[in-house]
């Protein structure tokens, strides 16, 4: 399945549900339940996320080949950080013989572990794994796109230059960070169109599934908590998990609404390997005919 092809010829706005490779095998149950009852929404693809360093490679294989068996739409993700180029194509190469045609290539984080030290010929950016991908093998490729502004970059003109890179060097759409407020990702879209970035750029959402969750994510992603969600969230932080989940479905809707009515190519669901929350909210979205 040809996420970039896809995207190029959709009918309608697409979408899609990213999730972690389980931990171990005690998490595999749950893992593929939650995979089982999202695939039931018959989204437009399914994608395994990739430990930076090499740290899933194997739990994000074996996650990958069997939701390929299941035949479900499924994208591998490759973050090169670290790993030499053999190591790249040798998980590559298992990913062409499993039948994936899609990889999102992003470059991952330094892994918080002493012991790790990265390989001297590993690449320093997604748009060099990008460049080195596509010139070796017919994936579609995807990257990541950063609405507020990557944490590390030296300011967001700089990040949109190395996100038109990555376009050059054989990405063929882009999944942004995610965000709380709209209005970040349609000026960050303005801006990208603007310096010639024509590739669907496809919004992120996270839905809150717990407040100490949302404040320690966005403090590392970079990502506004607004004024106004901030205080809602703050008036949260003695409810149960049901009530904060209740007002991340609530809160998701109204973005996801925002952001169909002015025409997004996709939604691309976080979805840390649970499912209560997307599945209220695409289905409702479904409901209302906003999404096929
Ligand atoms: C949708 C999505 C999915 C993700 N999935 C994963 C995952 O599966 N595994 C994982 O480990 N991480 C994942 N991440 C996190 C990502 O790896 C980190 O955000 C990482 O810090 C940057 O990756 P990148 O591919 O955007 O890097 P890059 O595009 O290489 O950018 C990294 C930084 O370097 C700067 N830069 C880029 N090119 C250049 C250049 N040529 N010269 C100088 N500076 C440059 C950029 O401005 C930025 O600050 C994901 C992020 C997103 C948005």
């Amino acid at each position: 399945m040809r996420v970039g092809n896809l995207y190029r010829n959709q009918a309608g706005p697409m979408v899609s549900f990213e999730f972690f490779p389980p931990r171990d095998e005690k998490a595999e149950t749950g893992f593929y339940t939650v995979v089982d009852e999202l695939a039931t929404l018959n989204p437009d693809y399914m994608s395994v996320t990739f430990g930076a360093g090499g740290s899933t490679r194997e739990g994000s294989y074996q996650a990958v080949k069997k939701m390929m068996e299941k035949k479900l739409p499924t994208v591998a993700y490759l973050a090169g950080f670290g790993i030499s180029p053999d190591e790249i194509t040798g998980v590559l190469d298992r990913y062409k013989a499993l039948g994936v045609e899609t990889i999102f290539v992003i470059r991952g984080d330094e892994p918080r572990n002493d012991d790790f030290t990265p390989h001297p010929d590993s690449f320093s950016y997604a748009s060099d794994l990008l460049g080195f991908i596509s010139g070796r093998y017919d994936f579609d490729l995807g990257c990541a796109g950063y609405p507020e502004g990557h944490v590390q970059a030296e300011s967001l003109e700089k990040d949109i230059e190395y996100l038109k890179l990555k376009q050059d060097k054989g990405a063929q759409y882009a999944v942004a960070q995610y965000f709380y407020d709209n209005e970040f990702f349609f000026s960050y879209v303005d801006r990208c169109r603007a310096c010639g970035i024509t590739i669907p750029i496809i919004p992120g959402i996270m839905p809150i599934y717990t407040v100490k969750l949302t404040n320690m994510l966005c403090k590392l992603c970079g990502s506004t908590i607004p004024a106004e969600l901030k205080g809602r969230l703050d008036a949260l932080a003695d409810a149960d998990a049901k009530e904060v989940a209740a007002l991340g479905v609530e809160v998701a809707l109204e973005q996801c609404k925002d952001l169909l009515a002015r025409g997004v190519d996709g939604l691309h669901f976080y979805t840390m390997d649970r499912s209560g929350s997307v599945m209220q909210i695409v289905q409702q979205l479904k409901e209302q005919g906003l999404l096929k």
